[in-house]
């Protein structure tokens, strides 16, 4: 019998993150302000193979009706509209993956479209190539009836001309990534009430194999004010109007001062950042916001290495047997009944492009964008879930306040 081999590809990509502060109506003005900061990054053999924008990236989040947000929806169909023509132009301008977060409503030809918080994935012909809908739904988002996925988290194949090497004869050959979307809530637990440690997204993307995984966000930053009664208090809102004014920023947050960063080598380990750190406050925003970055790296557990999973396994083998079960999964945070961490050894790629800004007076957005890999290695010995376990490489973060482009040039590994 002939086992069968597989190759190692090392896989070279050039990304970028959009972090926008769109405003609810201001469509063109948030477009406009697309272009000048687009217009920043390069065309020709240098432009990126993926642009990423955030969720409801060009027309702002915080809509509370139906009506309210029906005039921007976009018909995924047709793929028409300023939202799809724009991902378009993007797309062809420079010859890339487009991924943009948009309202969708799917035209049955009546009042009764179905609504869905959706990220479209145009390719550099300027075709839609895939539709995500979110599957886990914010408060907000229920607002104005927005639907779940049906079809729940989603794989699809990506292909990238000539981004792979075969590590064994040297060559360029084209990849299929397994690419999957999540969009922002679709990393917290499903209505923040299951269990923490189910990592829903994560463990359905590490049961799959999944190579690139793209985030569209309108993340929330901590001074948000998110209950009802904090949002109708007068006093907690003008801690934040006030807080902003020390900022020198209007009330809706930052536009325009963009935050360029292209710097390829900037020393990635200087924004490691143990979760012990907390840093509540809403200021400094050309810098990323670490109790953030943190959670999100939480978020994604099953991809980080644990040495401490090794006795989870010699001592609750079963136990981990039938939470799988039940949960219908593979792995349970990370390990199988196999095999302490199912995800040593491989690579997989994360991008999160949020948004920035603030909306409503209430809501203020995280910012802090930023792209990792998720290593495979169990060379080092921390169990911490956090920016300074080192089996996750940090590319690079934005500020949280700022609007801006961060690109990166990545590598990282796939089996073949
Ligand atoms: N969990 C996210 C937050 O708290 C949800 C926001 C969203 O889905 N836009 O910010």
């Amino acid at each position: 019998m002939t086992r069968p081999t597989t190759t190692k590809i090392l896989v070279d990509l050039r990304i970028a993150l959009v972090q926008l502060n769109p405003q609810i109506s201001q469509l063109e003005q948030t477009i406009k302000r697309s272009w000048t900061l687009l217009n920043n990054i390069p065309k020709g053999s240098k432009s990126p193979d993926l642009i990423v924008f955030p969720e409801f990236a060009l027309t702002g989040y915080n809509f509370h009706s139906r009506e309210q947000i029906l005039p921007y929806c976009s018909d995924s169909v047709s793929a028409k509209g300023p939202i799809f023509q724009f991902a378009k132009q993007v797309s062809k301008a420079f010859n890339c993956y487009t991924v943009i977060g948009y309202p969708e409503r799917v035209d049955d030809g009546s009042d009764l479209s179905v609504l869905y918080n959706s990220a479209a994935v145009v390719n550099a012909n300027g075709n839609l190539v895939f539709n995500y809908r979110k599957s886990f739904l914010y408060e907000t988002d229920k607002e104005w009836q927005c639907e779940e996925n049906p079809e729940g988290f989603q794989t699809f194949p990506l292909s990238f001309l000539q981004k792979g090497t075969d590590l064994k004869t040297g060559e360029k050959v084209d990849v299929i990534l397994k690419t999957g979307v999540g969009i922002c809530m679709d990393l917290s637990p499903y209505e923040f009430k299951a269990p923490f440690n189910d990592f829903e997204f994560a463990t359905y993307h590490l049961d799959r194999g999944t190579e690139l995984i793209i985030c569209p966000m309108a993340w929330l930053h901590s001074s948000s004010l998110t209950d009802a009664e904090d949002k109708n208090d007068r006093g907690k809102k003008m801690l934040i109007k006030e807080n902003l004014k020390l900022n020198g920023v209007p009330e809706y947050g930052s536009q325009g001062d963009f935050q360029i960063n292209f710097n390829q080598n900037s020393k990635p380990d200087r924004i490691r950042m143990d979760s012990e750190f907390v840093d509540k406050d809403y200021d400094k925003l050309n810098e990323p916001d670490m109790t953030n970055v943190n959670y999100w790296m939480l978020r994604f557990l099953p991809f980080l290495n644990l040495p401490i999973r090794n006795n989870w396994l010699q001592n609750n083998g079963d136990v981990l047997g039938q939470i799988m079960e039940m949960n219908g999964t593979k792995s349970y945070m990370g390990a199988t009944q196999s095999d302490p961490w199912k995800f040593k050894g491989k690579n997989a790629l994360l991008a999160i492009a949020n948004r920035c800004g603030v909306e409503d007076g209430t809501t203020v957005f995280a910012g802090s964008s930023g792209i990792y890999k998720f290593n495979g290695e169990d060379t080092h010995e921390s169990d911490h879930i956090d920016t300074t376990n080192e089996s996750v490489y940090l590319y690079g973060n934005m500020g949280k306040g700022k609007e801006g482009v961060l690109i990166r040039d990545v590598e990282f590994e796939i089996d073949r």
